[in-house]
């Protein structure tokens, strides 16, 4: 992967790929720059060897394209477009693959800006959306689906699993099945697209388990540093012109630094995420013993015979570094431990390399109904953790000093 893509000779020898900070590429003959626009808008199909030129940097730039490459060896995807925020990745694709009298599918909890998008936003496109629960049966769900009297119209499932904060698991191989039953034919392709984010390419790979679509925001661990806003859509190649397609036309592509320091970030990412998950095991064993914390929500806790609990072994290839807990007294015993907290960051985000920590009701789920929010179990006193690198020690220092303080 870390060489993948790239070639020194490309660039005097340069170990690792330079920033190309440029708009336009200069063509080396007016019959190049011509045959870089037919392929560039799919006048014809490249001959034997052809590569696409470069052209101008909404269209594509070496930072995007040897990332893009790089990024499709994690989740064993055809192709890969990078976009300048995790929500630009979203709405591209649900933009694409959605028009008016079109149902949505989508998963309940989801991240904040996608359920706003979804349910502020696509309505004004008279594209009608169904939600489902990870506790949903097949049946139900199909029922939902049919009460609308539209579900021949169903044209994307959107999911998001595990479910933030609570980590419940939804099953990719039901919503393919679902899938099946409606996408009876090319012209009414049912598209599955899945926000990987929470558990990022290296502990879940959708695209194995029957999506079409895999999406990150690449500022959580693809990124890492806290320090970009990006996102990626993964999938075939067919599905990607398209979405490619719109991306040149919407100019949400990321720029050459922001693709520039995400290959930065894809050397460290198994160490990474491997470190973060360690730490996170050490994390939940201390939380389950401190008098103060009355529940932890962690994926390796999952009972092996739960229902989340099976879909765990089936779908994911790690527990992660996301973990969630009740203090004990409430909203002020939770904001106590925030307020005291001295080494991690009371921040929202996730996936980074130092430990942050926040409190889903009142920050990353403000949006949720209140009705909601009881029905999905975020509490008045949940708290949710980004396990970071740190030494677990110092991070473990930091949450008992802060616990042994609420009241
Ligand atoms: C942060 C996040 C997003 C949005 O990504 P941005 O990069 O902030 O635009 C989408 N989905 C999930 C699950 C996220 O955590």
């Amino acid at each position: 992967m870390m060489s993948h893509g790239y070639n020194p000779e490309w660039s005097e020898g340069a170990v690792k790929c330079p920033i190309y900070q440029t708009s336009t590429f200069v063509f080396d003959k007016a019959e190049s720059g011509k045959a870089f626009f037919e392929l560039a808008y799919g006048k014809r199909e490249p001959n034997k060897n052809e590569v696409p030129g470069l052209i101008y940097s909404r269209l594509n730039n070496p930072d995007l394209q040897i990332l893009e490459e790089r990024l499709c060896l994690w989740d064993g995807a055809q192709e890969a477009a990078v976009f300048e925020s995790g929500m630009s990745a979203i709405t591209t694709v649900l933009l694409e693959f959605l028009k008016p009298e079109d149902v949505l599918l989508y998963s309940r909890p989801v991240y904040g800006g996608t359920d706003h998008f979804i349910n502020e936003v696509l309505p004004k496109y008279n594209i009608h959306v169904v939600e489902y629960f990870a506790w949903d049966t097949e049946e139900e769900i199909l029922q939902r689906l049919e009460q609308t009297g539209k579900a021949e119209k169903l044209r994307m499932i959107y999911c998001e699993t595990p479910a933030n904060p609570t980590n419940e698991m939804f099953d990719l191989k039901m919503l393919k099945r679902i899938r099946d039953k409606f996408h009876v034919a090319e012209s009414n392709e049912v598209v599955i697209a899945v926000d990987n984010t929470y558990l990022g390419p290296i502990w879940q790979h959708p695209l194995e388990h029957g999506a079409d679509l895999v999406i990150y925001s690449a500022t959580k661990y693809i990124g890492g540093h806290s320090d970009i806003i990006a996102g990626a859509v993964l999938g075939s190649h067919a599905h990607m012109a398209r979405i490619k397609g719109l991306r040149t036309f919407m100019g949400n592509m990321a720029g050459p630094w922001t693709g520039w320091l995400l290959m930065r970030s894809l050397e460290t990412l198994k160490l990474r995420m491997e470190a973060q998950q360690r730490n996170a095991e050490e994390v939940v064993k201390f939380l389950q013993s401190h008098e103060n914390v009355e529940k932890v929500y962690y994926l390796g806790l999952l009972e092996s015979d739960s229902r989340s609990g099976k879909i765990r072994e089936e779908q994911c290839k790690g527990t992660g570094a996301m973990v969630a807990f009740d203090v004990k007294g409430g909203e002020s015993g939770a904001f106590s431990f925030l307020n005291n907290l001295q080494l991690v960051k009371l921040a929202v985000s996730l996936g980074s390399t130092e430990s942050l920590a926040q409190h889903p009701k009142s920050m990353t789920h403000a949006g949720v109904p209140d009705e909601d929010l009881k029905k999905l179990g975020i509490t008045d006193s949940m708290v949710r953790l980004s396990v970071g690198v740190e030494h677990h020690d110092d991070i473990i220092w930091d949450l008992k000093q802060a616990l042994d303080q609420v009241k």
